[in-house]
């Protein structure tokens, strides 16, 4: 390895992955796990966790798969004390868990507001000062990684308690960047443009999501997966060390089309 790729290893380090059961949060596990940390897979469907678990042990990779709803304090709790009894304090923190159920705001119940904020900002939030007071009580450096969205930079239609959502993410990541540059831990987010998950379904299949594609992102083309990784390990890893407060879109150039 030459001493630029290995500023980019995340080799010893411990890195907790909310949402680690489908989409962004499991392939970045795998990154994670490649680039050489143990790794905490962490969400609700832990049949999902426990094959990624397996795979990732088959490839020579340590794997805990632990229970995980970011909406309840204890469960947050208690899966920052599975991860430290089996690996040790976490170091990096992929804050990924979401959900993204559209509704146009004339429609929109209290319960989707609600179960909206609780989840992609509440949740994201309590999963970052749980890490933060750990990394602190132990007086060591760490990382956490906020998956927010172009959505919390722009708006879009029947998506107005998801971008209030992501805009908090925004912010939070660069308040928590703030308070916390002097205990060394980082807090960084990427906002991603449109990459296909069980979260975007479908649509980008039909006529219409094909029109989307090409009319609103520059690059004509949604992301693949791997077009996350780098910036990922830039923000987890010693290659981002004098990184904080930043917002990273990765989204074809959707944030800078034409208006
Ligand atoms: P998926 O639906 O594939 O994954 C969402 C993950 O979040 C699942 O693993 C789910 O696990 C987990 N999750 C949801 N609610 C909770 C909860 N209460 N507690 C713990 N885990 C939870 O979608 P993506 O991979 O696309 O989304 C990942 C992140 O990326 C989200 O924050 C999303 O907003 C963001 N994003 C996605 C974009 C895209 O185009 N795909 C674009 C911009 C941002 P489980 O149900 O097992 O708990």
């Amino acid at each position: 390895m030459t001493e630029q790729s290995q500023r980019f290893s995340l080799a010893g380090k411990v890195v907790l992955i909310t949402g680690a059961s489908s989409g962004i949060g499991a392939h970045l596990a795998q990154v994670a796990a490649t680039a050489g940390a143990r790794v905490v897979l962490a969400a609700r469907r832990v049949e999902r966790l426990a094959e990624l678990a397996a795979r990732l042990a088959d490839q020579g990779g340590e794997a805990l798969a632990v229970p995980l709803d970011v909406t309840d304090r204890a469960s947050v709790e208690a899966a920052f004390d599975a991860a430290q009894a089996r690996f040790g304090v976490v170091d990096v923190v992929l804050n990924n868990a979401g959900i993204g159920q559209g509704q146009r705001a004339l429609e929109l119940s209290e319960d989707d507001w609600r179960a909206m904020l609780a989840t992609n900002l509440d949740g994201v939030w309590r999963v970052a000062q749980c890490a933060a007071q750990r990394l602190v009580q132990a007086d060591r450096p760490g990382s956490i990684v906020n998956i927010a969205s172009m959505l919390g930079l722009r708006v879009g239609m029947g998506y107005s308690h998801y971008c209030t959502a992501k805009a908090g993410v925004v912010q939070l990541s660069k308040a928590l960047a703030l308070e916390l540059a002097r205990k060394r831990i980082r807090v960084n987010a990427i906002a991603p443009g449109y990459f296909i998950t069980e979260m975007t379904g479908g649509y980008f299949d039909s006529e219409q999501g094909r029109k989307y594609v090409h009319d609103a992102i520059p690059m004509r083309r949604l992301g693949e997966l791997s077009e996350l990784d780098g910036p990922f390990l830039l923000l987890a890893s010693e290659a981002g060390a004098f990184m904080t407060g930043s917002v990273l879109a990765v989204d074809g150039g959707q944030l800078v089309n034409n208006l």
